[in-house]
């Protein structure tokens, strides 16, 4: 059984829905100079290249965590190609965590 995570997931897909003011100033952080140095750092760290297939093209930076927006370790980046980044996204989508072993 798996139920508390199973409530806090979708209690956070919820909260995700109900709360487009969080989605508003993470796309405005996104714009920051901020950002965009952090973003240089995690691709020049990756050497420009997709950390999954090594592709060189349509990079994106994708945030393994929010806990530190706006504060990010590059730990907390990885660097994505479109194609890979929206695999992912849509894997996690169809997929509900699972409990760790
Ligand atoms: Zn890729
Ligand atoms: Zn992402």
């Amino acid at each position: 059984m798996n139920s508390v995570s199973d409530f806090l997931y979708y209690l956070l897909l919820i909260l995700d829905f109900l709360m487009p003011k969080r989605t508003d100033n993470y796309q405005e952080y996104l714009r920051s100079s901020r950002w965009r140095g952090i973003r240089k750092r995690a691709l020049e760290r990756a050497g420009y290249r997709c950390q999954l297939c090594n592709s060189p093209t349509r990079l994106q930076v994708h945030h393994r965590t929010y806990d530190r927006l706006g504060n990010e370790r590059l730990d907390d980046l990885i660097v994505l190609c479109q194609k890979c980044h929206t695999a992912f996204h849509v894997h996690r989508k169809l997929h509900k965590p699972r409990k760790r072993a």
